[in-house]
């Protein structure tokens, strides 16, 4: 079974999820992106319009991302995108410690089929589902080598929430510095 084939079959699988209470199935927004993607981004949780469209980072985070892909020349068809938590918390509100964990095997999944040789992590609970205790003030734009249990080893590219960048200003100039080193850091893969 091909990349594509796999996560279509953990997609589905995702839309009978009770793992938590969120338990949104149908409005599950599960990923998009290649299959095949060298890099993958992943968010905190979908959004209203995430939810309407069924695809993530469509909001006004996602401008902010597109244009940011924009600027270094990489298609978002390239790319694969989703976020630690497939169903949307009310209200926007920010996901719980419980949701966040019992949603991480289907991300774990997820990465397991795509095998990205870099996972971008938007924002601090993304960042801290993999590296619990880990400070984005800190630690944004460096590439951190972390092992996963069921995964192995992966390098991991913590950047600030797009929502953030949209906020404050300073936030913004160091979201699209690190943002910038993406294309280095994928070239500097290639010629390991
Ligand atoms: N949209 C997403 O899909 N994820 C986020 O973290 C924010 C907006």
């Amino acid at each position: 079974m091909n990349k594509l084939a796999k996560l279509g079959k953990l997609k589905a699988l995702t839309s009978q999820c009770k793992n938590c209470k969120l338990r949104c199935g149908a409005s599950v927004v599960f990923g998009q992106g290649n299959p095949n993607a060298k890099i993958m981004f992943i968010g905190e949780a979908p959004g209203k319009k995430e939810v309407e469209l069924g695809i993530p980072f469509v909001g006004s985070s996602g401008k902010i991302l597109d244009k940011m892909l924009e600027k270094i020349a990489i298609p978002r068809e390239d790319v694969y995108l989703t976020n630690i938590c497939k169903c949307r918390p009310p209200e926007n509100r920010d996901p719980l410690p419980e949701e966040i964990e019992q949603c991480w095997p289907w991300l774990e999944k997820q990465i397991a089929i795509i095998e990205p040789e870099i996972i971008v992590t938007l924002g601090r609970f993304a960042l801290n589902a993999f590296v619990p205790n880990a400070k984005i003030s800190e630690v944004h734009g460096q590439l951190i080598q972390i092992e996963i249990k069921k995964i192995g080893k992966i390098q991991l590219f913590p950047l600030h929430h797009p929502a953030a960048a949209r906020i404050n200003r300073k936030t913004r100039a160091i979201f699209q510095d690190d943002f910038e080193k993406i294309p280095k850091l994928l070239q500097n893969k290639k010629e390991q």
